[in-house]
């Protein structure tokens, strides 16, 4: 309770530190959002980039080296996923490894009924449950900081999947405050999911990333990334996942999109 306190007041103290002069721009000059969002949410947004990169630790892989850029450039796409909520900056996360393009993993994936295929694929990021780190690709980061309408953003996809785990399991369900909100969200993402899978299985084309039909875990991540890059053709095309999304957020996208 003491060690709650005293982290609640850190971080307070972090959140009203003057922001540092270099790193506003480079925010200004990489992150495309940060332009329409209003006034008092960039304010805000400053404060938990503040917590965040005193929080985090970062670091580089495969011979790439961490700068400002790197660390705010993550901080700021991550920290838009806290604004306006009661939020704990990514409890599980203790370490961000980047990459400065895809790397390679070995993977085996199904491809026909008794089909395996095994072979070496280029990844843009991952994270997991009991990993306590979260892997970026640089290059990908870069692109989602610019394009901020394209549908796939890296780092909002990997940072959802790290606000599914706040309630202690992969399961594409958030933290979600009352029993009540449990339920709709459950019944919202069961059928949409659902929905997704078939158009994905009958080749009909979908706002939402077919990759969010492999799993329900990949289904809340894909459609957070779309709720942010491309808040009106989300809204107009599943207005029941919008607003399940809006309410968990508590923002609307739709104000400050540049889609
Ligand atoms: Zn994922």
């Amino acid at each position: 309770m003491i060690f709650e306190l005293l982290k609640q007041q850190r971080r307070r103290r972090l959140r009203a530190r003057p922001f540092p002069k270099d790193w506003l721009t480079l925010i200004q000059r990489h992150i495309v959002f940060f332009h329409r969002l209003s006034a008092s949410d960039r304010a805000e947004l400053l404060g938990h980039i503040q917590v965040f990169l005193a929080e985090k630790r970062f670091e580089g892989c495969g011979g790439f080296a961490i700068t400002d850029e790197v660390r705010v450039t993550i901080a700021a796409q991550a920290c838009l996923l806290l604004l306006h909520r009661r939020k704990d900056y990514f409890p599980d996360l203790l370490t961000i490894l980047v990459y400065p393009s895809p790397y390679m993993v070995e993977e085996k994936r199904q491809v026909g009924e008794h089909v395996w295929e095994q072979g070496t694929v280029g990844r843009l990021g991952e994270t997991g449950r009991r990993m306590g780190s979260l892997v970026l690709s640089w290059g990908a980061v870069k692109h989602a900081a610019v394009d901020p309408a394209d549908g796939k953003n890296v780092v909002l996809h990997e940072f959802a999947h790290q606000l599914d785990f706040e309630n202690h399991a992969a399961d594409g369900v958030p933290r979600l405050a009352t029993r009540e909100q449990q339920l709709a969200w459950s019944e919202v993402m069961r059928s949409e999911f659902a929905s997704l899978r078939a158009a994905d299985e009958s080749g009909i084309p979908t706002l939402l990333d077919t990759y969010g039909a492999t799993e329900p875990v990949e289904f809340f991540a894909v459609s957070v990334e779309a709720f942010f890059e491309r808040p009106h053709a989300l809204r107009g095309r599943h207005p029941k996942l919008y607003a399940e999304l809006q309410k968990y957020f508590n923002q609307d996208p739709v104000e400050y999109s540049a889609e």
